[in-house]
């Protein structure tokens, strides 16, 4: 499945907040929450969904699962989120909870086996913040202006009337610090940073969070990045002469250096710092001819177009798909695409 073109450009109405809040509201005492998120799960989807998920328990709520598709792993610099003890695996998931929510999450072909669990007879509720969202929930939270879902989830949470604690405000910090590049990306509005100031003040420790989440990773890791980099590639004519600069790895890469894939997500970091290209790809090997395909641009390129041109979906200077055939096929098919010219500019750089 391929993802729509963008069906929402404003953000939530009251009616959509009364809706949603009325949802959670009529639960019965021993109501069952199914909380979802998108596949390969980054710290915005878990953030918000385990934040969200805290919140519910301290509303009252007994009940409650959080899941993401399979493989059921949680990214090494997110295993010290607090409500971790929510997750079950897609496969242990209640298959008919009276309420589900979805996370960060643009369609429903993000949310793989459990897709079936927003079809139920439950109310399922969608928060989000990409413009390509597909309004695929009952009740859709969709705000394409928002740095991250974290901060539609902590609006909802206010208009439940839950009080932030640390527990969820850490979570709320690492969807909200990862999602905005550590409050680098044009995103990062002043009310980014007066939600930043909420959740401090609840004691969180962000040098703490930020060692944890940006500035560690195994010995093994910083070897194979200087390999994979190593055999990055300039083409400064490609994407209309802004520039396009790509790396890839392979499932031998990670082998041979003993690492878990999700080490590669923070491989497009020092990629797109090159000062010659505009867009940035990283491709990344997921099985015998099936690729991850990451791609940023730092704004004279919408991203998000190719990204949907080729199956995937994103925003306009983050976005991503999945690839198949060789590596060279996949970058050529890229190449293609880049060379198409797209009009205006904008400022949009959320994951
Ligand atoms: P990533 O490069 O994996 O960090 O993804 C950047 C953004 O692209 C994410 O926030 C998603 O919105 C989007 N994205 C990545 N992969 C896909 C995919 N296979 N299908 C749809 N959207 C994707
Ligand atoms: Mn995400
Ligand atoms: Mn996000």
């Amino acid at each position: 499945m391929t993802e729509a073109e963008p069906a929402i450009v404003t953000g939530p109405t009251d009616d959509d907040w009364d809706a949603a809040v009325a949802a959670v509201r009529r639960l019965p005492p021993d109501g069952r929450v199914l909380l979802v998120c998108h596949v390969n799960p980054d710290g915005d989807a878990l953030g918000s969904m385990l934040g969200f998920g805290l919140g519910l328990r301290r509303l009252g709520v007994r009940q409650i699962q959080a899941t993401f598709p399979d493989p059921p792993e949680v990214p090494e610099p997110f295993r010290g989120l607090p409500g971790l003890e929510l997750l079950v695996p897609a496969a242990a998931a209640d298959p008919a909870p009276d309420l589900v929510i979805c996370f960060d999450a643009a369609s429903v072909s993000r949310l793989g086996e459990l897709a079936d669990r927003l079809a139920g007879p439950g109310t399922a509720l969608v928060l989000d913040h990409h413009a390509s969202n597909t309004g695929f929930g009952d009740v859709n939270l969709v705000d394409p202006a928002a740095a991250a879902t974290s901060v539609v989830a902590e609006e909802l949470l206010a208009r439940l009337g839950v009080a932030l604690d640390a527990g969820i405000a850490e979570c709320l910090y690492v969807a909200l610090s990862t999602d905005t590049g550590s409050f680098r990306f044009d995103a990062t509005t002043p009310a980014v940073h007066e939600m930043a100031a909420r959740l401090l003040a609840t004691g969180i420790r962000p040098g703490d969070i930020s060692r944890r989440v940006f500035d560690s990773r195994p010995f093994g890791a910083v070897r194979l990045f200087g390999e994979v980099l190593g055999r990055a590639r300039l083409e400064p004519e490609a994407a209309t002469g802004h520039g396009l600069v790509w790396t890839y790895a392979t499932l031998d890469d990670l082998a041979r250096h003993e690492q878990r894939p999700y080490v590669l997500e923070a491989l497009i970091d020092p990629v797109r710092c090159t000062a010659e290209a505009d867009v940035s790809c990283v491709v990344k090997q997921t099985g015998p001819r099936e690729w991850a395909v990451s791609l940023r641009s730092k704004g004279a390129t919408d991203v998000s177009r190719v990204a949907v041109a080729l199956g995937g979906g994103g925003h306009r200077l983050a976005a991503g798909f999945t690839g198949r055939g060789t590596v060279d096929e996949v970058v050529e098919r890229i190449r293609v695409e880049l060379a198409v010219p797209a009009p205006g500019g904008g400022a949009d750089r959320r994951g």
